[in-house]
């Protein structure tokens, strides 16, 4: 039995899940409350952990790439302690010559040199690929199973005596911590003002059951590809301000015809689709640290990001209750920052 002190965590998605791991591994006596069945971003992502691609492609702060990479360096221990299968076979973008042109830059700017892949080599890689991509390979991105992964870690929590409870949280009680750990959900903002301050952003992610793809991710002109045990999945739209994780066909268009640009034998084919939301701060960054409301820490706002930074997430939470050095990245994550 912990005798550390008593931290309810609100949330078991990819966030609270490493949190309530890394708290008890710390000795905390902790509690995880979640009302849902799976956790709705956590169990539709992608799981890339993609420091790389993400800041060329997705307009990241170039200045955010150490804590991305840094963050990505936690998976390997991770992996070793809880079970999670994380494949680091690495990732190529694939497209035309000139729109990998600024995609080699961006990597160059980074201090990165992407492989050119000859198309017989990418052809083994990612069988079915268009024969009109060129390819740029790199391996600093990995990426996991999120099921395999939630699955896994909720068994690591619980083996190190993580109690769980199928409730919503309102409040912390007479515990001695609250993290709130709930996504894009705003029904703790009256306890912590500073979830306020996230925008949700839907995103959907069309699964080809019967398809592989390959052994590695792509990355693509308005899609990327990542291989898994339960089909081919191609993501993922970005619709700002929407808090429904309803499937919606009518904005899938582009992206079932990005997915026939990658794999032309995808055009026309059955697809699954899968939708979460994801919660976004002001600045992209999560917020992760203290909130205003004393025994409070928040751990929201990991964009499209929440799996690669979960564990940094977990070490900088652990850290605030612990009164351990939270390390260098935890004033990018304050909560403070956005205060008025
Ligand atoms: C389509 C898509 C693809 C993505 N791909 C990737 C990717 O490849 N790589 C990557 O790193 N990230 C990816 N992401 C982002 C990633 O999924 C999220 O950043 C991450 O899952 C957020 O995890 P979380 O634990 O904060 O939230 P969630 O997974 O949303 O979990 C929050 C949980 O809190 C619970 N909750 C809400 N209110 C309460 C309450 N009051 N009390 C208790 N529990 C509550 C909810 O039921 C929910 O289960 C993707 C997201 C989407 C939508």
């Amino acid at each position: 039995m912990a005798h550390g002190p008593r931290v309810i965590v609100a949330g078991a998605g990819a966030l609270g899940l490493n949190v309530a791991l890394a708290l008890a591994d710390a000795g905390c006596a902790v509690t995880v409350c979640d009302p849902a069945k799976a956790p709705q971003a956590s169990s539709v992502a992608a799981g890339m952990l993609a420091p790389v691609f993400e800041t060329v492609l997705d307009g990241g702060d170039d200045a955010d790439l150490d804590l991305l990479l840094s963050a990505r360096n936690l998976w390997p221990a991770l992996a070793a302690r809880a079970g999670v299968e994380v494949d680091r076979s690495g990732t190529a973008a694939v497209g035309s010559a000139a729109w990998l042109a600024p995609v080699r830059a961006g990597l160059t700017r980074l201090g990165f040199r992407g492989a050119d892949l000859p198309s017989s080599l990418l052809m083994g890689l990612a069988p079915g690929v268009s024969a009109d991509v060129e390819a740029l390979f790199l391996r600093e991105d990995w990426r996991l199973d999120p099921r395999q992964a939630l699955k896994v870690l909720r068994q690591a929590a619980e083996a190190v005596g993580v109690a769980f409870k199928a409730q919503a949280v309102r409040e912390r009680g007479d515990a001695d911590w609250l993290v709130i750990a709930t996504g894009a959900a705003q029904g703790l903002a009256d306890v912590a003002p500073e979830l306020h301050k996230l925008t949700p952003i839907k995103g959907q992610i069309l699964r080809y059951a019967d398809r592989r793809g390959g052994r590695v991710s792509l990355r693509g002109e308005g899609a990327y590809a990542v291989p898994g045990a339960d089909g081919l999945a191609i993501g993922a739209t970005m619709e700002p301000g929407r808090d429904d994780a309803e499937p919606d066909a009518a904005s899938l268009a582009p992206l079932v015809a990005a997915a026939a640009r990658l794999f032309p034998e995808l055009a026309g084919a059955t697809f699954g689709v899968s939708a979460g939301v994801r919660a976004a701060s002001p600045d992209g960054r999560p917020l992760v640290g203290a909130s205003v409301t004393p025994g409070v820490i928040l751990a929201v706002g990991a964009r499209r990001n929440g799996w690669l930074l979960s564990p940094l997430v977990a070490r900088i939470v652990t850290a605030q209750v612990t009164g351990a050095d939270p390390g260098p990245y935890a004033t990018r994550f304050d909560p403070a920052r956005f205060a008025a």
